[in-house]
């Protein structure tokens, strides 16, 4: 099989306005902050571990990850934040993932990457378990068709940084770096997600992280 040289990229320059904690990655859970549970997590799978923080935070993320991950500053924008650690990394596969998703499996980490392998680009993504409308009109979405995306995401890097570019020179955004890589008209194959990989956006999802915090703690991930 091919060797290839693969990174993590952790987005982790927001401010966390909904949460209302200050800089959500740096905020705590079970005594552990949310970057450091994701670059943990990918430590020991990926050749590097880079992210991205916001310049009044540079200092404290250099040192609190000292030996673990290189950290750069990122940009006012996710996808900026994205470009740059995209533009400070040589490997050929990149894993980019969002630090606001504090528990994530070495078995995703390794499926994502054995499908990336494959196709060039995949994310991990779930079934919807609630009934889904439209709120105006209350027309019931099918939710068969549809599947909450979920990072982390992983393309090869030459991809994903031609999408990024594209997406720059026609002024295009998407909420998620596999959607570039679809304005591409690239395939994005799907992996199984997990509940475990819930975003922390708001009081009750740090208030629900916190007590799956000491859970997660006590299994092998
Ligand atoms: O705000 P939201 O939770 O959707 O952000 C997703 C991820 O992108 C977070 O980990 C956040 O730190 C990161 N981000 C970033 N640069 C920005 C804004 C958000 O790295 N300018």
């Amino acid at each position: 099989m091919e060797s290839l040289k693969i990174a993590a990229l952790i987005p982790a320059a927001g401010e966390g306005s909904r949460l209302g904690r200050g800089p959500k990655a740096f905020v705590e859970l079970a005594g552990k902050s949310l970057l450091l549970r994701s670059v943990e997590a990918f430590q020991d799978e990926v050749a590097e571990v880079v992210v991205a923080v916001s310049p009044t935070m540079l200092d404290e993320a250099q040192q609190r990850l000292s030996g673990r991950a290189r950290v750069i500053v990122g940009g006012e924008t996710r996808q900026k934040s994205v470009h740059r650690l995209l533009l400070s990394s040589d490997a050929d596969m990149v894993l980019i993932h969002d630090a606001a998703r504090p528990f994530v499996s070495r078995v995703i980490i390794k499926d994502l990457i054995s499908r990336v392998q494959q196709s060039g680009a995949a994310s991990v993504a779930m079934p919807v378990a609630d009934t889904l409308i439209e709120a105006k009109s209350g027309k019931v979405v099918a939710r068969e068709l549809l599947r909450a995306v979920q990072t982390p995401q992983g393309f090869r890097r030459s991809l994903i940084l031609k999408a990024q570019e594209y997406a720059l020179k026609q002024q295009l955004t998407a909420t998620d770096d596999a959607g570039l890589v679809r304005l591409l008209g690239h395939e994005v194959s799907l992996v199984a997600g997990s509940s475990w990989l819930m975003k922390v956006t708001t009081p009750a999802d740090f208030e629900m992280a916190t007590a799956l915090a000491f859970l997660w703690d006590e299994r092998a991930n």
